[in-house]
């Protein structure tokens, strides 16, 4: 053995936590590596590649400069807390203290992952809606949680009220809500949150709701947080970011909003996992929730086009897909092209055709499920959707 060979971890799986085995590396970002190797045109992982608005550069430059660069409260800095409650108030009509129900964090996945280690013991079961982000297994199993599946319908990704109410039972500790719905597009309408909000409150279960594309809606679909239904402010976390709205995924300020005695438990886990989120960051974040409402006008004008270009790109080149009411995600159905798996369609996609997406079964606990599927992200830049329509009209030739 040469000194510079370094034996791979497989090797020894007595070093590794039985808990890493429950769970694979993300597809989606393995897909932004296979979008590298081809060069190929990236509609896999979901981040823009245009730039955030110029102002959101200055204020984080600012806030550099003036010094906000040590260690902010662990639960999140004042002036961020008090613009994260004012705008909530404005947009949800929802009331939260600043002082003992807001927690800032490393992004929606701390979030996530500290709502979960707060709340779950081993044995409790967490509903997920599936297809599911892929986050929700790790997410759920690092907690010590059993991740309890219910398909929504995949004509319109609906829920299925009678499936929904069957897997609710005594051993049910929460439920993951995430709407709009990542990686269908489906907004939650309020006939599917009644359904939850009731059967959380006949089973005294606890809903987790991931609305972290609450500002990227079409044909006029309305976001209602699941805190605002009758009986459910009490038991209900809502998870929040700045990533989608304000395209910097790559701040990582996330935020949770929740009852006292959730958050604090939250804060509990949230300072042993990272202390707090990015300061100068969450101070710049400031400046993004003052935003007038001509941003979030101008924000669903912008998806609203890159919708409509995906969707003919979609319609031309004959893949089938339900059309989304929320985020910037497509469910595409390529099962046509007849290759054994969504993962091997993708690859050959990224290498072949050069247009790199995510393959369905990572977003399905039987990875069957989804080998007919593959995930389109067109928060995408109009060079890179004109680029990507081009690229996949070649495969007329192979469905
Ligand atoms: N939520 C985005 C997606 O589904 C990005 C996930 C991530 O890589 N953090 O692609």
């Amino acid at each position: 053995m040469t000194a510079t060979t370094i034996t791979p971890i497989i090797d020894r799986p007595q070093w590794a936590a039985e808990k890493t085995h429950h769970f694979g590396e993300s597809v989606i970002r393995e897909m932004s590596r296979v979008a590298a190797r081809y060069k190929a045109t990236n509609l896999a992982q979901g981040l823009p590649d245009f730039p955030c608005p110029d102002d959101l550069k200055d204020e984080a430059c600012k806030a550099i400069q003036d010094n906000i660069n040590q260690y902010s409260f662990t639960w999140g800095d004042t002036k961020f807390r008090e613009a994260i409650v004012e705008k909530t108030q404005r947009t949800q009509g929802l009331t939260y203290d600043i002082d003992t129900e807001v927690t800032v964090t490393c992004g929606a996945a701390e979030a996530l992952n500290a709502t979960l280690m707060a709340l779950i013991n081993p044995g409790d079961e967490v509903i997920i809606l599936e297809p599911f982000y892929e986050n929700y297994i790790p997410n759920v199993i690092l907690a010590g949680g059993t991740p309890k599946f219910v398909k929504l319908n995949p004509s319109d990704w609906s829920i299925d009220a009678e499936a929904l109410s069957a897997a609710f039972t005594d051993k049910t500790k929460a439920i993951l809500l995430n709407s709009p719905h990542n990686p269908t597009g489906r907004v939650f309408n309020q006939d599917d949150l009644n359904t939850i909000a009731s059967l959380c409150q006949q089973y005294n279960v606890v809903c987790i709701t991931d609305e972290i594309y609450e500002h990227i809606l079409y044909d006029n679909a309305e976001h209602v947080c699941m805190a605002r239904l009758e009986g459910m402010r009490e038991r209900t976390v809502v998870i929040n970011a700045l990533s989608k709205t304000y395209s910097i995924t790559g701040w990582r300020v996330g935020y949770v909003l929740a009852p006292p005695p959730i958050t604090h438990v939250i804060r509990k886990i949230h300072d042993f996992l990272t202390v707090c989120a990015p300061a100068p960051f969450q101070r710049a974040g400031v400046h993004a929730l003052n935003l007038p409402e001509s941003y979030y006008t101008h924000l669903n004008e912008l998806y609203a086009d890159k919708r409509t270009r995906i969707m003919q790109t979609l319609n031309e080149v004959g893949i089938p897909f339900v059309e989304p009411k929320g985020a910037y995600y497509i469910l595409g159905d390529i099962s046509k092209y007849g290759h054994a798996t969504d993962t091997e369609f993708c690859h050959w996609l990224a290498k072949e055709i050069g247009v790199a997406m995510v393959p369905g079964s990572g977003f399905f606990s039987n990875p069957e499920d989804g080998y007919g599927y593959a995930r389109i992200c067109y928060s995408k830049s109009s060079e890179t959707l004109s680029k990507a329509h081009d690229q996949l009209l070649a495969l007329k030739q192979h469905g």
